[in-house]
C-alpha cells in the first residue's frame, strides 16, 4: 500500500452555467510514499482552466504561476486521468485539511459530470492527524507552515507554495509524526456517506422555529445561580446568533445571551455565550 500526499492550487472563477463561483483547479501536485515511507514518485501538472484564463493576483503572487503557464497547461480531464493511473489501486490519499479533496470533488462534478472521485478509495485528513502531535493550545487549526515549525522541519526547503512543494512539506510532517495505529483512526473509506459528508456545507440556523432545533435551547436560566430569569429583550437573530437579554432577580443582574446554532452533516453544534450588562450609573459609582 502507498501513501499519496496531494496538494492542489486553484483559481476562483465564475461558472456561468452553475451561476456561482467555483475554485477551478490549476495545479495538481503529489508525493507517493511506500509503506516504509520511502519517496517512490512525485506528480506535478498544471491544468489549463476553462472558466477564466486570468489568475487572480493573490494566486499569482502566492504561487508564481503565470497566465502563460496555465495557458500551456493540460485539460483537467487529461491531468485527472494521468493522476488516477499514477495514484494506483492500493493507496491512501492524504491532504492538508479537507479543502483540497472538497475542491477536487467540486471540479470532478462540474467538469467531468461525475458524482465521486472514483480513484480515491481511502482518504485521511493529514492536518487533523498531525494536530495530535502538535501543541494546539493557542491555535484552532494548524496551518502547514506552523505545523512544520512545531515539528522542527525546515519549511525553507520548500519555499514556492506550489502544489508539489506543499505536498513535499506535508509529506515531511507525515514522516515525522508517523504512527500507524493513530493514522488508522483517521483513514476513511470513500463511500457514499463520505462523499455526502464532503459535499455538505455547514450552515447557521437563523429561524427560531426551524424543525431541527430543540425548542428547549431557548429556555434560559441565570448562569451564576441557576435560577429562573425574566426576559428583558426577546430572542432575536442577528449577526449569526440568536441574542436575548435576561434579568435574574436573585442576583440582581442583567445579562445578554447569544446562541449560535450550526448544522453540520450529522450534528447540531450549539455555542452559548453569556455576557454581563453593566449599566453606566453603576460603572461611575465603581470608578469613584
Ligand atoms: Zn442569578
Amino acid at each position: 500500500m502507498n501513501y499519496i500526499i496531494m496538494d492542489l492550487e486553484w483559481n476562483n472563477s465564475y461558472m456561468k452555467s452553475a451561476q456561482r463561483f467555483v475554485n477551478e483547479i490549476i495545479e495538481v501536485g503529489a508525493v507517493k510514499l511506500d509503506e516504509s515511507l520511502n519517496t517512490v514518485g512525485t506528480f506535478s501538472e498544471i491544468i489549463k482552466p476553462v472558466l477564466s484564463k486570468k489568475l487572480r493576483s493573490r494566486i499569482k503572487n502566492l504561487t508564481n504561476i503565470s497566465n502563460d503557464d496555465i495557458k500551456a497547461g493540460k485539460p483537467f480531464s487529461e491531468v485527472i486521468s494521468e493522476f488516477e493511473k499514477w495514484v494506483g489501486d492500493d493507496s491512501v490519499v492524504l491532504s492538508w485539511g479537507d479543502t483540497d479533496i472538497r475542491t477536487l470533488l467540486t471540479n470532478v462534478k462540474c467538469f467531468l459530470n461525475k458524482e465521486d472521485i472514483s480513484f480515491i478509495r481511502k482518504y485521511a485528513d493529514l492536518q487533523r492527524y498531525c494536530q495530535c502531535f502538535i501543541n494546539m493550545e493557542n491555535v484552532q487549526q494548524a496551518g502547514l507552515s506552523y505545523a512544520a515549525e512545531c515539528l522542527q522541519i525546515d519549511a525553507e526547503k520548500f519555499p514556492h507554495h506550489r502544489a508539489l512543494d506543499d505536498s513535499l512539506l506535508s509529506a515531511e510532517c507525515f514522516k515525522k509524526t508517523f504512527n500507524k495505529d493513530k493514522l488508522n483512526e483517521f483513514i476513511k473509506e470513500c463511500n457514499e456517506d463520505f462523499y455526502a459528508r464532503l459535499a455538505f456545507h455547514p450552515y447557521v440556523i437563523r429561524k427560531k422555529d426551524d424543525p431541527l432545533i430543540d425548542k428547549n435551547v431557548f429556555n434560559c436560566v441565570c448562569d451564576i445561580c441557576g435560577g429562573n430569569v425574566k426576559v428583558i429583550k426577546k430572542w432575536k437573530f442577528s449577526n449569526q446568533s440568536f441574542r436575548g437579554i435576561f434579568y435574574c432577580k436573585k442576583c440582581d443582574r442583567e445579562f445578554r445571551v447569544s446562541l449560535r446554532i450550526k448544522k453540520f452533516y450529522d450534528r447540531i453544534d450549539i455555542k452559548r455565550n453569556y455576557s454581563e450588562i453593566i449599566h453606566t450609573e453603576e460603572q461611575t459609582e465603581e470608578n469613584t
